[in-house]
Formats: C-alpha cells, structure tokens, sequence
C-alpha cells in the first residue's frame, strides 16, 4: 500500500508572509508594493574559524538579514541558537518590519543568527565568536548607527552587545556616534535603564491596556482585571520572566503554570515567578522544584485551562497538532512566531483571542530606540531638567500649602516629586507607545467590517504606514 506524503510543514517565513498577505487583501495598493514589502531586501551569510579553548578550529555560521530599509537604520536582534537558520532569520526580520512600524519606531527590520547552541562554549569561546561575526558583519556594511543596529534576542545579551560596540569602535575610530551601532548594551556602557526587562514589561502594558478595553475582553470572554486571572508561561527567559514577574507582583495575577525545556511547574494557587527563576539560575532548570506539581512533558501544558497564556519561549509551538487543544481565552505572543499560521486559522475559528507578536512583544524595539536617541544625542535623559522639574514642582506644592493652609499627604507629595529620571522616562515612553499601538490595532479591528482578529489588524496597520513611506519616498527609477 502506498504511504500518502505528508503535506510538507510551511516554514517560518512563509508561515508570516501567509499572515501579512492575508492583511494586505485589506490594504488598497499597487501589487507590485505589496511584493516588495513582503520580500527579504537582502541576506548575508557568514562563515568563520575561531580557536577554542583547547587549540582545535571551529567553524561558525551565521547570517544577518534585511528585510526592510525602508526607514534606516534597520533593526533587529541577534540568536544565538543551534537550529537557527537563513529562513527563520529572514522571518525573524521581517517581523521587525511591521513590529518597528505598529509602535512608530522609525526602523527598518533586521534580524541576524549564529548557529551555535551557547552553553557549549566558554565565555572567552563566546566572546571570540561575538567579535568574528561583529568584524563580518561591520566588514560587510550590516552593523552601523545609521544602517543596522542589532540588539539581543535568543542566546544573547548586555555582554555580547558590549562586545560588539568594542569591535564597531576600534574599526571606527573616528566615528563619534560609535554606541548607536547597536543596542541592548550595559548601562554603564551606553546602555539604558530598563532595557533588560522592556520586553516583558511592554507584554504587561499590552495586557493592562487590553483589560482597559471591555469590547476586547467580552471577545475573549473575560472581565475585571488582571487581578486574579490565571496565566500559564511558556519559556522563563528574560521576556518570559520579566512579563510573569510583573504580572505577578504588580498586577496580582496568578502564574499558575510556568513551561520550560525541561518539563513544567503547575499550582494553582500561584506560583513565585522570583523563586522559580532562582531555582533554574541554580540548578540549571525547573525538575526538583519544591512547590507545584512537575510536568515532564511540559509542551502538554500549553493546553491547560487557563485565562491567558503567554508563549515566551521560540517559534512554532502551538501549531496544527495542539491547536485544537488550547484553552486559553486569550494568547499574548510574548515570542516571536510562536503560532503557525495554520495553528493561528484554527484558534481564530475557535474565537480565542491572540494579542500578536509584532505588536506584544515590541517592548525590546522601543526601548531599544531611547537607547539609540540616548547614544546620538550624547546625553542620559532627564540630565538637563530633572532638578529644574524636581524644583518647579516643590514650588507648586508649597504655593497650594501656602493658599490653602493645609500640607499635602506624604504619599500625594511623593508622586507629584517623582524624579524626571531615565528609568522614570524609559518606562513612560514604554507604556504611551504600547497603550496607543494597542488603540490603533483595537480601533481597526473594530471599524474595518473585514477584519476578524487583531494580528489582521496589527498587520494592517503595520502594511499602511510602511506602504505610506514608500509612497511618499516615491520608487527611485
Ligand atoms: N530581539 C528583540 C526583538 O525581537 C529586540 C530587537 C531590538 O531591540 O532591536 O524584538
């Protein structure tokens, strides 16, 4: 008997070309902008030696992909990941293009890739790769402040951007805006406040914003607040564990399941995002965890009955195999790519409501942006007015306790003197780009009769403003 072929699995790129395409049906412009919006300008690959600790060579693969320069500079993360490759770059790109344009962060759309699994290398073996794939890279014209600005993702953090910034530097002398080469770097070395933890806390502004909409939450069947909402995590990295934190401690959310590479930790009374996270920094996972109940097979648990949950961990996870079986009322793709389209056809026929990458997780861009105008403009915010705003303040509290006789509570006087601080400025500026995108998406998908899910609308919205740029660009002959 004749064994049918298996439809082949679409990849990443095509699964978020499907996507935008089915939102471009919306858009009214010409074809032929609509195909150069969907393609990959451009694409490097890269090949490498480094020495390892032991003497032997090893050859290192990486790309960096642009996928739109229609605004400049590109923008866009690096992996480091052992099964990354050209495809899932270019998809990973592409999702920068329309994530820079819902929050208006003036970038094109980038993304760059090694193939290595990190924890098989020592930190000096790390570094050698960092700075062979920077020299490429810088080499090649995809690392500049003007051209393409990486950032970290998946494998990679503060120490390789500090890295990078090194090798721009010695490479460019010269160049006074050297910092803006890339973004995501230590504070102490021209970095920004609250970056590390921007992605995830741009996840809770999403969400918060989200249960400011009654319409929207009446879609997925859910009212109040966040207070109380049971929530499963997928992935307790650094966008992962900064969303639970926050939506834990401040927002009064029970994590009632965290999935890791491992298996998973369910309670339903709540899990401690802080004490789980301790416990896999220390003994590298969440198996043995004293509390909760441990789930070996851990992806299983994306199925739970729950109100929200929050893929945080890679691409592909829900797709036609469980889609079926999800239960949440609303998913926030704090990853990027985290559903198929396939798998996201079935939910939306399901009516379970998906907040969507491109807009859930463009926290990291944001701020990633402030750390860019910071580095250009050469200066910490609030450097210049923070004292003028602290001063002018304390007169207005005096003046209204000279008038009315009566002193003000320590608790109001406290938030009226809130520093002008970077941190204050950076979370700010977050939480207005996150609550107005959200707005835009929420509004389309309300007024446009033939949209029927916000990642619709996201892309939508996303399509209209970069076929705008072109347009007003005008196409160069
Ligand atoms: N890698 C992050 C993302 O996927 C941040 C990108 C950036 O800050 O440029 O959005």
């Amino acid at each position: 008997m004749a064994i049918a072929p298996t439809k082949p699995r679409k990849s990443f790129s095509q699964s978020v070309n499907l996507m935008v395409e089915r939102a471009m049906q919306h858009v009214n412009i010409p074809e032929g902008l609509k195909q150069q919006i969907i393609a990959c300008n451009n694409v490097i690959e890269v090949q490498f030696p480094i020495v390892m600790d032991d003497g032997s060579v090893r050859t290192i693969k990486g790309w960096r992909a642009v996928h739109s320069d229609h605004r400049s500079p590109a923008k866009g993360g690096i992996r480091y990941a052992a099964n990354v490759n050209q495809d899932e770059v270019i998809a990973l790109a592409s999702l920068m293009t329309y994530k820079c344009a819902i929050v208006n962060v003036p970038f094109g759309g980038s993304k760059g890739g090694v193939k290595i699994d990190p924890r098989d290398f020592s930190e000096s073996e790390l570094e050698r790769i960092t700075r062979r794939y920077a020299y490429e890279l810088i080499l090649k014209g995809y690392i500049s402040s003007g051209g393409n600005v990486p950032a970290p993702d998946m494998g990679t953090g503060q120490r390789e951007m500090s890295w990078i910034s090194d090798v721009y530097r010695s490479m460019h002398p010269d160049d006074i805006n050297h910092f803006a080469c890339v973004t995501g770097k230590p504070v102490a070395n021209g970095g920004i406040q609250g970056r590390v933890e921007a992605t995830g806390r741009g996840v809770q502004y999403a969400l918060q914003e989200f249960f400011r909409h009654p319409r929207d939450m009446e879609m997925a069947g859910l009212s109040g607040s966040l207070e109380g909402k049971r929530i499963v995590v997928q992935g307790l990295g650094n966008v992962g564990f900064h969303a639970a934190k926050f939506l834990q401690e401040e927002d009064g959310a029970h994590i009632i399941c965290i999935i890791e590479r491992d298996g998973a930790i369910i309670d339903e009374n709540g899990l401690n995002v802080q004490s789980v996270r301790d416990y896999m920094d220390e003994y590298g996972g969440i198996q043995g965890y004293p509390e909760g109940k441990y789930v070996a097979d851990g992806i299983k648990c994306l199925e739970l009955d729950c109100d929200i949950l929050i893929p945080a961990a890679l691409e592909s996870q829900i797709t036609v195999d469980n889609a079926e079986r999800i239960q949440a009322r609303l998913i926030i793709e704090a990853a990027n790519g985290p559903i198929t389209f396939d798998a996201d056809e079935i939910l939306r026929q399901r009516g379970i409501v998906i907040i969507p990458d491109a807009y859930a997780n463009a926290g990291g861009v944001t701020v990633s942006y402030f750390e860019w105008l910071k580095n250009l403009s050469h200066v910490r915010f609030g450097r210049m007015t923070r004292r003028l705003d602290e001063y002018r303040m304390k007169q207005i509290i005096d003046a209204m306790e000279l008038l009315t006789g009566k002193q003000l509570p320590d608790s109001v006087k406290k938030n009226l003197t809130l520093p002008t601080e970077e941190l204050v400025m950076v979370r700010s500026g977050l939480e207005d780009t996150m609550r107005l995108a959200y707005q835009e998406i929420s509004q389309a998908f309300h007024e446009q009769p033939n949209i029927h899910d916000f990642r619709t609308a996201c892309f939508y919205i996303s399509i209209k403003k970069i076929a705008q740029t072109y347009l007003d660009m005008g196409i160069w002959p």
